[in-house]
């Protein structure tokens, strides 16, 4: 592709820019109304709580269902294949637009953002612009304000677009297997690549719950890098190993497989396990860990499962499920390794800025829990 082409093709048209927000409208009028579990959110500085509505599946079967209806009927009566070829179509339709549904979501974070920046500047206090802190739902900055959990029409923004971007990346794997099979070269690895990361999807919709008390919705702030990371990176850069294989074959020994799948029940397994462990303790305290009563410290840090092996056992779980997502693409190329790159660097970046804000809560509890737990993500090396 030419340059003058490319550009030409970044340029959004009125179906790509209809198609971004018929889908952002899905996510907000049947997230608001389909059932799903409320839970209640981290307790902000004020004393009070957030819920939110735990109901991504469900948005995303329904969502699935009504633009690959088509396939799954066609499967089952050939003689309505049209109805097939008219589900894959609408799925192709991600593929065909990709440089431009990429850019219209560009330009739709970019007014997001500049319209979070102007409403925390105008609901800033000036009075207490004298040193950043966070009350309640904001934190204030030297010279605006920023809403920590910003709502819009009873919508809790950072965990719609996090949703937004996990069911992008979902529609986007679904868009590139429907191209493989309309070029007919579904291969083993792409097989392989779509199996984990749809695994991975559904199963973070199935423990959405969980998302409630991750370090984005209780204490990053809404601005230029969640917007954009969760609406455009996510689902864009995530899929690169899936673009990647659409266009270059690879060879994969069945011994490449197994250890591929090893990998990625290994990093399941951590990453899954750490996240309950956490999530369960923050529940019940005294509920036991691996079968046994937990070792609490201070009455508020486990230090007893995941968390007894490394401080961020769940990053270590993360970082080899990515790199699981990458192996079957084979090692000739190192575009694939984009998004394990990335990660490691996000993660390691992260455990840093979240490791200060523990010692500053917990104080002298952090320090005791840094000594009997060492190791940040990984276990005698880091
Ligand atoms: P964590 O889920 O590890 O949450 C960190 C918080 O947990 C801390 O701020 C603290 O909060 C609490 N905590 C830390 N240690 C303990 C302990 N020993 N006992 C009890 N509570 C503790 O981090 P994240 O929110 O960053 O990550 C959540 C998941 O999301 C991870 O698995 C991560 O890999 C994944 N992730 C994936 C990304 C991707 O791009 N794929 C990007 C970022 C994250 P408190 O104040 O509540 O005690």
């Amino acid at each position: 592709m030419d340059l003058n082409s490319l550009l030409h093709s970044l340029i959004p048209s009125f179906t790509s820019v209809g198609l971004l927000l018929s889908y952002f409208g899905y996510l907000a009028i049947f997230g608001s109304v389909l059932p799903g579990k409320i839970v209640p959110g981290a307790t902000l500085s004020d004393g009070t709580r957030l819920h939110y509505r735990c109901n991504g599946l469900l948005s995303l079967t329904l969502l699935v269902l009504l633009l690959g209806g088509g396939v799954a009927v066609g499967f089952v009566s050939p003689t309505v294949c049209n109805l097939c070829c008219c589900g894959i179509m609408h799925f192709l339709v991600i593929v065909d637009r990709g440089l431009e549904l990429l850019s219209a979501t560009f330009i739709f974070c970019f007014v997001v953002t500049l319209l979070l920046c102007v409403a925390g500047s105008i609901s800033h206090d000036k009075g207490s612009s004298l040193k950043p802190h966070v009350s309640g739902n904001w934190i204030h900055d030297w010279w605006f304000g920023i809403q920590l959990n910003p709502q819009f029409m009873g919508i809790d923004l950072k965990f719609f677009f996090v949703r937004a971007g996990m069911l992008g990346w979902l529609l986007i794997n679904l868009s590139i297997l429907a191209k493989s099979l309309q070029d007919s070269n579904l291969n083993r690895s792409m097989v392989l690549y779509q199996l984990y990361c749809t695994f991975y999807i559904l199963d973070y919709f199935f423990y959405e719950e969980y998302m409630t008390s991750t370090w984005d919705i209780i204490a990053e702030r809404l601005g230029f890098m969640l917007v954009f990371g969760d609406l455009l990176w996510i689902p864009f850069t995530f899929s690169i190993q899936g673009w990647w294989l659409l266009r270059n074959k690879v060879d994969l020994t069945t011994a490449a497989v197994v250890a591929n799948c090893i990998v990625f029940l290994m990093g399941y397994r951590i990453f899954r396990g750490a996240n309950r462990q956490k999530h369960v303790f923050k529940k019940n305290p005294k509920a036991p860990i691996w079968g046994k009563p937990p070792k609490v410290i201070g009455g508020k840090l486990l230090a007893s499962g995941y968390w007894g092996i490394a401080r961020h056992c769940n990053y270590l779980g993360d970082l080899l499920l990515a790199l699981s997502f990458s192996l079957p693409c084979g090692i000739s190329s190192p575009i694939p390794y984009f998004y394990p790159t990335y990660l490691l660097i996000l993660l390691i970046w992260r455990e840093r800025r979240d490791e200060a804000r523990c010692a500053e809560k917990y104080k002298d509890i952090w320090a005791e829990y840094c000594k009997i737990v060492p190791w940040r993500i990984l276990p005698y090396v880091y």
